[in-house]
C-alpha cells in the first residue's frame, strides 16, 4: 500500500500496515521530512520492543516493511494508496488528480481528511468509484476507531474491502456518509460550540472542563484543544468564529506544544491561567461565575445528542448503535454510561428535548432536530431510530 504525506497521521498510518505484514510506501516532498518520521516510526517501535512486545528481529522486520519513497510514480503497483497531507482541499485535489494517472486500475484511492467533502475529491478522478475516505484517529495506531467514509459514487467492494482491510489492521471501523467532520468530528464540534458559548456567558474553561473530567472523559474540549493545538484552522491574523481562541493563538498560547494555551503548563500538567481568564473577560465582557456542573453537562452534551440525530435523519450513519462504537472507540467516552445514544436513551427523548429548546432560547444555532420532536411525540427510544441506514443518491435512486 502507499500513504501520501510523511507526517503525524502518515506516519501512524504506516505502523498499522507494517506491523501485520503489509509493505508501505511512503511519499513526501522532501527526504528530510520522510527520515524524520522513519524516525518517530522507528522510535516508536523501539519503545514497544524494550518494553519486551516483540524482539529486535521483529522490530527491523517490520521498518524493513517501509520504504521512503520521493516520486509517486512507486506507487503503480499498489492496491491501496491513502493520502494524509495537510488539510486542504484544492491541495487534495491536486494529489488526487495526480493519483489518477499513477494509480493501477481498480485501486482504491483513500483520503484521510477530517471534515473535507470527499465528493469533491472524487469528482477529479476517472474513477469516483474507487475513491472513499478512511478516517483515522490521532494517534493513528493507537485509536482503535476508523471511520470508512462512503461518498456518492464509492462502490460496495471498495466499502467491502475497506471494511475487511480495517479487521485485518486491527481496527473497529465504522461506515458513515459524507458531511462535515463525518459523524465523530460533527458531533464534537457541537460540544465545542457550546462550551465556547458557555465560556462567553462567563463560565470558565478549567471549570467546564472539570465538569466533563468527572463525567468521565480524560479530556475535556479546552483541555482537548491545548492537546491537539490551538491553531489548527488558524493561521496569523485569521478572524475565525473563535475570537478568544484566535487571541490565544495570536500571543503564541497554541496548546501544549509552546508552553501555554488555554492553560498554563508545569511539564505536562495544565493549571488554570490568569492571563487566558484576562483575554476571556476583555473579548467576552463577561464577568466570571460558576454554573452547576449538572447545567454545565446539559449544556455541552445535549446538542451533541441533538446533532446525532440530525446525523440519521440525513442518512449519514447506517444505526443508531454504531454512533455509541464511535464514541467508545475513538472519544473516550466514557464506557459505563454505554456511549452518548444509550446515554441518552437512558435520560428519554422528551428530557433532552426539553433542555434543548431551552437552550436553543439563547442559541439561535441550536434548531432541535425534527426527529427528536417526534420521537418525543411517539414516546420511542433513540436505540429504534431508523432511518433505512446509510444511503448515497445511487441506492436511493434504486429504491425509489
Ligand atoms: P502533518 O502536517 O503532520 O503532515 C502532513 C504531511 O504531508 C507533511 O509531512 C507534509 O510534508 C506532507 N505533504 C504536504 N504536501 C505534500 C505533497 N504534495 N506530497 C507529499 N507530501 C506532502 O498533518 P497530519 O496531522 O498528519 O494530517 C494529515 C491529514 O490527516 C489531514 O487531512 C488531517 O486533517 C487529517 N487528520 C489529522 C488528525 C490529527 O489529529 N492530526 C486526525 C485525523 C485526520
Amino acid at each position: 500500500m502507499g500513504i501520501i504525506g510523511a507526517g503525524t497521521m502518515g506516519g501512524g498510518i504506516a505502523i498499522n500496515f507494517a506491523t501485520v505484514g503489509i509493505p508501505v510506501k511512503i511519499l513526501d516532498t522532501t527526504r528530510e521530512a520522510l527520515d524524520r518520521e522513519l524516525g518517530v516510526i522507528h522510535g516508536n517501535y523501539q519503545r514497544s520492543a524494550d518494553k519486551g512486545r516483540f524482539t529486535q528481529d521483529e522490530l527491523e522486520a517490520r521498518m524493513g516493511r517501509i520504504e521512503g519513497v520521493l516520486d509517486m510514480a512507486a506507487f503503480a503497483d499498489c492496491d491501496l494508496i491513502i493520502e494524509a497531507i495537510f488539510e486542504d482541499i484544492d491541495l487534495k485535489k491536486k494529489i488526487f488528480t495526480d493519483l489518477d494517472k499513477t494509480a493501477k486500475p481498480g485501486a482504491i484511492l483513500a483520503t484521510n481528511t477530517s471534515a473535507l467533502d470527499i465528493d469533491e475529491i472524487a469528482a477529479v478522478t476517472s474513477r469516483p468509484q474507487d475513491v472513499i475516505g478512511l478516517h483515522f484517529f490521532s494517534p493513528a495506531n493507537v485509536i482503535k476507531l476508523l471511520e470508512i467514509v462512503r461518498a456518492e459514487h464509492t462502490a460496495d467492494d471498495v466499502v467491502a474491502t475497506s471494511m475487511d482491510l480495517a479487521r485485518t489492521i486491527g481496527k473497529v471501523a465504522v461506515l458513515v456518509g459524507v458531511c462535515w467532520g463525518f459523524v465523530g468530528n460533527r458531533m464534537l464540534r457541537a460540544r465545542r460550540q457550546q462550551a465556547d458559548r458557555l465560556m462567553f456567558s462567563g463560565v470558565l474553561p478549567w471549570d467546564i472542563d472539570k465538569v466533563i473530567n468527572d463525567f468521565g472523559f480524560r479530556m475535556g474540549p479546552f483541555q482537548m484543544a491545548d492537546f491537539a493545538g490551538l491553531d489548527i484552522g488558524w493561521a496569523p491574523g485569521a478572524k475565525t468564529d473563535y475570537p478568544v481562541r484566535d487571541a490565544l493563538c495570536e500571543m503564541g498560547r497554541r496548546g501544549q506544544k509552546t508552553g501555554a494555551g488555554w492553560y498554563d503548563y508545569e511539564g505536562r500538567q495544565g493549571v488554570p491561567s490568569d492571563v487566558t481568564a484576562g483575554i476571556i473577560r476583555e473579548i467576552t465582557g463577561a464577568e466570571s461565575r460558576s454554573m452547576l456542573p449538572e447545567k454545565i453537562v446539559i449544556a455541552c452534551l445535549y446538542p451533541m445528542i441533538n446533532e446525532v440525530v440530525k446525523i440519521l435523519e440525513e442518512n449519514k450513519a447506517q444505526r443508531p448503535s454504531d454512533i455509541d462504537v464511535i464514541w467508545l472507540n475513538g472519544y473516550g467516552w466514557p464506557a459505563d454510561t454505554g456511549g452518548p445514544i444509550y446515554w441518552a436513551d437512558r435520560i428519554g427523548a422528551a428530557e433532552v428535548l426539553d433542555k434543548i429548546e431551552a437552550l436553543a432560547m439563547a442559541d439561535p444555532g441550536l434548531e432541535p432536530a425534527d426527529r427528536l420532536r417526534r420521537l418525543v411525540e411517539t414516546g420511542g427510544s433513540f436505540l429504534d431510530l431508523d432511518f433505512g441506514g446509510l444511503k448515497t443518491a445511487r441506492a436511493r435512486g434504486r429504491a425509489a
